[in-house]
């Protein structure tokens, strides 16, 4: 029997997954036009590997780089490419992007098929297999699988947890593919077992999610991995907060879960894991929640570099009552203003919000309430870290451990004077990089 500890800090925003968590992963037709930014990742960009009028196959290589944090990237779609330019991107604004036109035939790469012996695959194998998909962390941060994958060696991973919790308000696509997928998430979980060598096993999932736990129970009662229903909170998702809540850990200020023997994988990625493994495919594919103000709410399989546009049609927005279209959910996602932007490999929804929803409220001056610092999972001083920031006093964030900060939007969401924190502490990570 577990005892959980809850992390410190946190919200309870309302969680409105009842507009999409009962609606099948659909897929959605890939559109005329893509667009690949050349990073999709934390780390290093991509170089293209392909140039204006190469013929492209879904699953064709057209951008990778040698360093070690990287990730390639492939083309989701048979066709030709049109052109590399600067394009819209989800979190950046604008990059070097590979402009891919559909020619509708879906020809695919012959490397993708099915694969025999997959059991007899050394660590060192799978882990090409992992780098050489792109595959990255599909939870929301991108980070490459295949570095996660191999600690260095004083490192001993006891404990591998599958993150099931997607804790985000809306967002339901982790909660269906447990449900859809779950046999091909727990292969993923024996897979990456394998490599880590791992003692223990956990699969943790929110309880606002019986019908995935019900699910995974079934799928791993022979198997020697744990599945935990832990207790709704916003951000327990995050990987610091829910090894605090499974085992009690902390990970260090500018620590890594690695440094207390944990690896967290989110459950889309193990999915990822084993069709490359299986089927040697490329991640150019995944599923995202489509909410908020559209006809067609629901779960979607979506081609990566599909544009916001596409998928909106799609699903049925009211082009003339949008207030804000937003990339992943309400706490961490990211406003856009292009909606050519593309869905990358990272991004889990889209939310849109009719003029009616989105509030305009003006900044006011703190009033010292301490709420922020409350809340917070990272032990942060939210408002002394954006009063530096105001200041301009670049030099002394590192000693509020900015970098810690996980960028929940905790402190944002609770504090009375309307002070975008999350805001100003996005700006000072920047200019402290
Ligand atoms: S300071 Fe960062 S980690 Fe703390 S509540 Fe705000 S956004 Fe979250
Ligand atoms: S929550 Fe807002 S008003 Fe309260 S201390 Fe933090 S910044 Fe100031």
């Amino acid at each position: 029997m577990f005892k959980l500890r809850p992390f410190i800090g946190g919200v309870h925003p309302p969680e409105n997954k009842h507009l999409s968590c009962d609606k099948e992963i659909i897929p959605i037709p890939a559109p005329e036009i893509l667009f690949f930014p050349l990073s999709q990742h934390t780390g290093a960009p991509c170089q293209p590997v392909v140039q204006k009028g190469d013929k492209v196959k879904r699953g064709t290589l057209i951008g990778t780089c040698e360093k070690l944090i990287s990730s390639p990237i492939h083309s989701s779609v048979s066709g030709t490419v049109k052109s590399i330019e600067n394009s819209s991107h989800p979190v950046i604004g604008r990059f070097q992007s590979i402009v891919i036109e559909n020619d509708k035939q879906d020809l695919t790469e012959e490397s993708i098929s099915p694969k025999k012996n997959t059991e007899n695959l050394s660590a060192d194998e799978i882990i090409k297999i992992v780098r050489d998909a792109g595959i990255v962390g599909l939870g929301g941060a991108a980070f490459p699988t295949h570095v996660k994958l191999s600690p260095p060696k004083e490192k001993v991973i006891k404990t591998f947890i599958a993150n099931g919790a997607e804790c985000e308000p809306y967002l339901t696509c982790d909660q269906r593919l447990m449900q859809e997928m779950g046999k091909e998430i727990v292969e993923g979980i024996k897979l990456v077992r394998k490599i880590l060598n791992s003692e223990r096993c956990i699969i943790a999932i929110e309880n606002n999610k019986p019908d995935a736990i019900e699910q995974i129970k079934e799928l791993t009662r022979n198997e020697n991995i744990e599945v935990i229903a832990i207790k709704v909170k916003y951000p327990q998702g995050g990987e610091k907060q829910l090894i605090k809540t499974v085992l009690g850990k902390e990970v260090p200020s500018g620590g890594l879960p690695m440094d207390v023997g944990v690896v967290v994988h989110n459950v889309g990625t193990l999915l990822a894991i084993y069709e490359a493994v299986n089927f040697g495919k490329p991640l150019y594919e995944r599923a995202i929640t489509v909410t908020g103000a559209v006809k067609n709410p629901g779960n979607y399989l979506v081609r990566i570099g599909t544009p916001v546009k596409d998928i909106l049609d799609f699903c049925q927005v009211d082009w003339d009552n949008i207030g804000k279209i937003i990339l992943g959910g309400p706490m961490m996602g990211i406003s856009q203003q292009d909606i050519q932007t593309p869905i990358i490999k990272g991004t889990s929804g889209i939310l849109v919000q009719t003029k009616d929803e989105i509030t305009q409220d003006e900044e006011f001056s703190c009033i010292r309430c301490a709420k922020c610092i409350e809340v917070c999972p990272a032990y942060l001083l939210p408002t002394q870290i954006a009063k530096v920031v105001k200041a301009e006093k670049w030099e002394r964030l590192s000693q509020l451990h900015i970098k810690d900060c996980i960028e929940c939007g905790c402190c944002t969401y609770v504090c009375p004077s309307k002070i975008p924190l999350v805001q100003y502490i996005k700006l000072g990570k920047i200019k402290t990089k």
